[in-house]
C-alpha cells in the first residue's frame, strides 16, 4: 500500500522503516497535514499523521477526493481529527492506543521531581560554580496528596509510582479503574480533588468536556501553592487563567509537556527565530515553571511500539478493510 507520512522527523523515519521492513511504500514528508498540504498524499491509499496535524473537514474532503481511505495516527490522542466527517466520507481512522504508558508516566514524575527540587536550575548553577542553595528549597513528596485526572493507562502508572513514593492519591474519572482502587486511590469529585491536592496531574483526553477543565474557577478552588502538571493535551488547561494563578501565587509550580498553541512551536528548532506567542513567552519568565516540548512519549520502547502498531493498523486495513485499532465515532460521546 502507498502511504504518505506527514510531519516526519528523522526518528519517525528510522523507526517506521524498521517496522515496515519493505512491506508498504512509505513516502515521508516533513510538512504538517493541513488543507494546504493534503495534495502531497496524491496516489496514497493511506496517510500517517501525528499530534499536530490538522485532520479537519476541508483536509478530509481533499484527502477523500485523492482516494485516501485510511488515516493512521501514530499517537494515542485523536482530538485533532474530525471523526464525524471521516465517517461521512468513509475514511477509517486508526490510532496507537497504548504504546508505552510508562514513557509518559515516568516523564510526568520526572517533571514533578525536577520542578519540586529545582534540578533544572541547580544544573545551571553548578556549571557556573554557584553552589548556593537559596531558591532551591523543595518539599518531601512523601505524605503529600496527588490528584490524578483520568486514571486510564497513563494515570494508573502515575498512581502506582506515586503511591510508591508514599503519596495519597485522589482521582477523578467517569470510569474508575479497579486496579487504582486496589492501589488505594480514592475517587472524588472534581471540586474535592481541586481542594484536597498538593499536586494536580492531568491524564484525561482532550474532549469538549475537558477543554479548559483547569480554568479560573478550578484554580480558585485549588490549594495555595498547588503544583499543576499537564502531560496530556494543552487545551485541557486555560493558559491565561494559569498565568493569572501563577501571578496570584495560587499556583506554586507549573510543569507542562503540552501547550494549547503548541502547533506552531513544538518539535521544531526555533532557537534562532523570534517567537511571536506572547502567552508562551510569559510562561517562560516564571522561575517556578518547567516546560518540555511534548517529549513525554519519546523513549526507544514507545517509538518501537508506535511504529509497529501503526504498521499493524495499515496492514490489517489492507487485508480486511478494518485497521486493528480503529477509532469509532462513539469515542466522541
Ligand atoms: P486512556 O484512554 O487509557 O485514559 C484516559 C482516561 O481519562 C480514561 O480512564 C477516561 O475514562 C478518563 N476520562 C475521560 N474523560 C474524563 C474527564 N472528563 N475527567 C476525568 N477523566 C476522564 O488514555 P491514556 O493512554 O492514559 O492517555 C491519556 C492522555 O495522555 C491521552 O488522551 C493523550 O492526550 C495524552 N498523551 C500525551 C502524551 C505525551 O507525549 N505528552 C503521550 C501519550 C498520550
Amino acid at each position: 500500500m502507498q502511504v504518505t507520512v506527514y510531519s516526519t522527523k528523522a526518528y519517525d523515519r528510522r523507526y517506521l522503516e524498521a517496522a515496515n521492513a519493505g512491506r508498504h511504500r512509505l513516502t515521508f514528508v516533513e510538512a504538517h497535514l493541513s488543507a494546504t498540504t493534503a495534495g502531497l498524499a496524491a496516489n496514497s491509499q493511506a496517510i500517517c499523521v501525528f499530534v499536530n496535524d490538522h485532520v479537519d473537514r476541508p483536509t478530509l474532503v481533499q484527502l477523500s477526493q485523492l482516494g485516501v481511505r485510511l488515516i493512521a495516527l501514530r499517537c494515542a490522542g485523536f482530538n485533532n481529527v474530525d471523526l464525524k466527517t471521516a465517517r461521512e466520507l468513509d475514511i477509517k481512522v486508526a490510532r496507537v492506543p497504548a504504546y508505552s504508558p510508562h514513557a509518559v508516566a515516568e516523564h510526568t514524575v520526572g517533571l514533578i521531581l525536577a520542578l519540586n527540587r529545582k534540578l533544572h536550575r541547580a544544573y545551571n548553577r553548578v556549571r557556573e560554580g554557584n553552589f548556593a542553595l537559596d531558591g532551591l528549597l523543595g518539599f518531601d513528596l512523601y505524605g503529600k496528596t496527588v490528584g490524578i485526572v483520568g486514571t486510564g493507562k497513563i494515570g494508573e502508572v502515575v498512581a502506582r509510582i506515586l503511591t510508591g513514593f508514599g503519596c495519597t492519591v485522589l482521582a477523578v474519572d467517569p470510569a474508575p479503574n479497579p486496579l487504582c482502587v486496589q492501589l488505594g486511590v480514592r475517587y472524588v469529585s472534581w471540586a474535592e480533588l481541586c481542594a484536597g491536592s498538593d499536586i494536580v496531574s492531568l491524564h484525561c483526553p482532550l474532549t469538549p468536556l475537558t477543554r479548559h477543565l483547569v480554568n479560573a474557577a478550578a484554580i480558585e478552588r485549588m490549594k495555595d501553592g498547588v503544583m499543576l502538571v499537564n502531560t496530556s493535551r494543552g487545551a485541557i488547561v486555560d493558559t491565561r487563567a494559569v498565568i493569572a494563578g501563577l501571578k496570584s501565587r495560587r499556583i506554586g509550580n507549573l510543569a507542562l509537556d503540552v501547550y494549547e498553541e503548541e502547533d506552531d512551536l513544538f518539535f521544531e528548532d526555533l532557537s534562532t527565530r523570534i517567537i511571536d506567542d506572547d502567552i508562551f513567552m510569559r510562561l517562560l519568565t516564571f522561575p517556578n515553571v518547567l516546560i518540555t516540548g511534548h517529549q513525554a512519549f519519546f523513549t526507544h520502547e514507545a517509538l518501537t511500539n508506535i511504529a509497529e502498531q501503526t504498521l499493524e493498523n495499515i496492514g490489517s486495513f489492507e487485508v480486511s478493510g478494518a485497521p486493528r485499532h480503529e477509532i469509532s465515532i462513539e469515542r466522541l460521546a
